[in-house]
């Protein structure tokens, strides 16, 4: 889609986010972060959304000594587990608020895009538990990856529309639903599933995921009577790993590390490591890190998890990443199907493919915690929708 250089200061971390979008989306936009800024302080908004994500998410989501991985390392390993959500993963967090704000704004119509499927899900569900129209964007070679996740979202009374252009992945995705809501504006709202695009996406989904570790660090407190050493979260879009980050941020003892999917090698369109082989850029709306060639042409990705196969990453781990505050480490495809296996074996917990990331690289990044340190792990979601693709690639036959 064409982008025209509309940014306003608003919605900006250091040089990177912003707002790059065609004129028509600008009403939409400043709407929706009016009401972000006005819901933010609405007491009856807070307290409904508050109640859905206890007794509909079954928030807080517990936070669980991971004694045998413990005892292999000799650091002292939590695990944050948004896998035990109601639909299996963060992203409900984000949809269920977005949700309930669309309404708030008098709006009918939901239009999401989705990778693994999972915020897809998430979306059809909080659809159907707030009565609102509901259409998803799915690449087709997503779709192929996770059938029974097409299956679901139908089930929710969720129409699922099929994507053709492009690598038929998550950003062509977005495009098609960038494409339906500028046409259809005044009854629709768009839930974007991770921290990106223009603002007020970054910000807004932020908020909504920092639930994750607000509880932390009040769980971690309880258990260890001290701040962690280190976070730890893959990254995709980022709404995972800045949920959990945000509330640390300003604690710089506590170092924060960021995995993305380094797919099955480095060359431009093996991988979709930002950080390690993007440079910056604009693509969807937003100025972040890009995986693109010299003209800027946006390059296509490969992980093993289609949720961690996209070309850019949220603006706000741009700025953590340039700032250092933050460090991003990559994770191939073979090392995260180790992840896999380990927190299966050692903790009786399989890991979303996507979560399955971060612990393929946690040997060498529990290298630079101290002995017996403590970090947070955050388990975005769990690996029943995995499971075949996982097999497949391994050469089990089911
Ligand atoms: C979507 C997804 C991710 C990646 O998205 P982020 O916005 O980076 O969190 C990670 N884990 C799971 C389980 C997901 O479904």
């Amino acid at each position: 889609m064409s982008t025209k250089n509309a940014s306003s200061a608003a919605g900006r971390f250091g040089e990177f986010g912003g707002r790059y979008v065609p004129e028509t989306l600008i009403p939409a936009l400043d709407q929706l972060a009016d009401a972000h800024r006005r819901l933010k302080r609405d007491a009856d908004f807070q307290k409904r959304f508050k109640g859905l994500l206890k007794d509909y998410v079954g928030r807080p989501s517990p936070l669980s000594f991971a004694a045998r991985l413990s005892g292999k390392f000799k650091r002292r390993i939590w695990l944050k587990r948004e896998d035990l959500n109601h639909t299996g993963a963060h992203k409900i967090n984000n949809a269920l608020g977005q949700a309930l704000m669309t309404s708030y704004l008098g709006k009918k119509r939901i239009i999401a895009e989705t990778g693994a499927g999972q915020h897809g899900v998430a979306t059809a569900t909080a659809c159907a538990l707030l009565g609102l129209e509901c259409r998803i964007y799915m690449g087709k070679e997503d779709m192929r990856r996770q059938l029974p996740n097409v299956y679901r979202m139908r089930l929710l009374g969720a129409e699922v529309v099929g994507v053709e252009s492009g690598t038929k992945t998550l950003k062509d995705a977005v495009n098609e639903a960038l494409r339906d809501w500028v046409t259809n504006v005044k009854t629709t709202h768009y839930i974007l599933g991770s921290a990106l695009g223009p603002h007020p996406f970054p910000t807004m989904v932020r908020d909504f995921q920092s639930v994750i570790g607000r509880e932390a660090k009040v769980q971690i407190k309880r258990a260890e009577g001290r701040l962690p050493d280190a976070l730890i979260a893959c990254v995709g879009g980022g709404s995972n790993a800045i949920g959990l980050f945000h509330p640390f941020i300003k604690d710089t003892a506590v170092a924060m590390v960021g995995v993305e999917a380094g797919g099955n090698g480095t060359a431009l369109g093996e991988h979709a490591a930002r950080f390690d082989g993007g440079s910056v850029g604009v693509f969807q709306g937003t100025r972040s890190f890009v995986l693109q060639n010299r003209d800027g042409q946006v390059e296509g990705t490969h992980s093993v998890s289609a949720g961690l196969d996209y070309p850019s990453v949220g603006p706000e781990h741009a700025w953590l990443y340039a700032t250092k505050r933050a460090r991003y480490l990559r994770c191939s495809d073979d090392q995260a199907l180790e992840g896999f296996h380990l927190l299966a074996e050692y903790e009786g917990i399989i890991p979303a493919m996507e979560t399955a990331h971060a612990f393929g690289v946690l040997p060498q990044i529990l290298k630079k915690v101290p002995k017996d340190g403590i970090v947070i792990v955050n388990v975005s979601g769990r690996g029943d929708k995995d499971v075949a693709e996982a097999a497949r690639l391994e050469g089990v036959e089911l």
